[in-house]
């Protein structure tokens, strides 16, 4: 048995190290203004509050069907930003540079536009699954991160497997717009559709660009006998 005092020893060794190291790995102020945060994660409140928003966050699919090289499978858009460099920056840190936590901020401000716009009384989120060596490479899925954080401002279920990505696919930047559904056809599964909850799906992604991603992935659910299929994305370009 250690005594209390020994106990007490580790404890401040332990967190003089820690510390640090968490400081290291995420800064105490917020990487777009440089101001001291409080209890916020990453991002200070007045930046995410007057970050520019789009002024109609819900757009019918039929509004966008002109982006899209064939028909919508999805219901409509609900969306947060345009595209601005200070969202452009937030999304780059949380996607490549390490910057996991801030799904937290992002997605707490997606599931409360989802629950304000009104459009689904029960629905399960999903993300936007990554193929499993895009995953190794870069360690986490961000669209499951906003998704679990937005399911719990919402007060909805999330499931993280809904869909499976199980073909791997070049980056839709790449490809001319009428490659890019070729590209996907296939690229998605539903490996249990019961967990579809009542048929209504929200699938959340970070950008709605082109919507080729989101777009397969709601033909997919509806394939598979889903009722309704919504997009809510933290950007739409
Ligand atoms: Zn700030």
């Amino acid at each position: 048995m250690r005594s209390a005092a020994e106990k007490r020893t580790w404890v401040s060794v332990l967190s003089s190290l820690t510390e640090p190291l968490l400081d290291f790995i995420y800064p105490p102020w917020c990487v777009l203004c440089n101001n001291d945060l409080e209890a916020e994660v990453l991002v200070c409140r007045t930046c995410l509050e007057t970050l520019p928003r789009l002024e109609q966050p819900v757009l019918a699919a039929e509004k966008l069907t002109h982006q899209l090289s064939g028909p919508a499978w999805f219901d409509a858009s609900i969306a947060l930003f345009p595209f601005h460099e200070s969202i452009q920056k937030l999304i780059h840190l949380m996607k490549y540079k390490g910057y996991e936590s801030l799904a937290q901020p992002l997605g707490r401000e997606l599931g409360l536009a989802l629950r304000d716009a009104a459009l689904v009384e029960a629905a399960v989120l999903a993300p936007v699954p990554l193929h499993r060596r895009r995953l190794r490479e870069r360690g986490y899925n961000q669209s499951e991160r906003l998704a679990q954080h937005a399911a719990a401002a919402a007060g909805l279920p999330m499931e993280a497997a809904l869909l499976q990505r199980v073909r791997y696919t070049r980056p839709q930047a790449k490809l001319a717009k009428a490659e890019r559904s070729r590209n996907l056809a296939g690229a998605f599964v539903v490996p249990r559709p019961e967990a579809t909850a009542g048929g209504v799906v929200v699938l959340v992604d970070d950008l709605f660009t082109t919507g080729h991603t989101l777009n397969e992935c709601a033909k997919t659910l509806k394939a598979q006998g889903c009722r309704q299929v919504y997009c809510l994305t933290l950007v739409r370009v």
